[in-house]
């Protein structure tokens, strides 16, 4: 196995242990290595859709965050969300007849999920 698809794993073992997004100049100072080195390695996992890159703002500062693009076997192991099956989706939205933030459904299920992935 080359040294950058080494780097590659590196990081996306760092990133799935995680679990939240990270700050891109945060990785490089997390496994201390050259954060040019990281900066390629990322771009090429983002070419390959392993991990996502979007801007985020903080405290009035722009932050590149990254996390992990979820493989079909960990989707999988996730149950689906109520609302693929319910029959009031299409009246469903805050203000709307059905309203997802007062949906107990909904509120059951995130509360479960969120149980299982911690
Ligand atoms: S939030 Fe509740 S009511 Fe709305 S689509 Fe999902 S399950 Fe249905």
């Amino acid at each position: 196995m080359s040294r950058s698809v080494l780097l590659e794993e590196q990081i996306l073992s760092l990133l799935r242990k995680m679990r939240t997004p990270i700050p891109q100049s945060q990785i490089a100072k997390m496994l201390n290595i050259d954060s040019r080195l990281v900066s390629r390695a990322l771009a090429r996992l983002a070419r390959s859709g392993k991990i996502r890159r979007n801007y985020v703002t903080l405290n009035g500062k722009r932050l590149l965050v990254v996390y992990p693009v979820k493989t079909v076997e960990e989707y999988a192991d996730i149950p689906y969300i109520p609302c693929l099956l319910c029959p009031n989706l299409n009246k469903c939205g805050i203000g709307q007849e059905f309203d997802p933030t007062k949906c107990e459904k909904l509120t059951h299920w995130l509360i479960h999920n969120s149980e299982r992935g911690s």
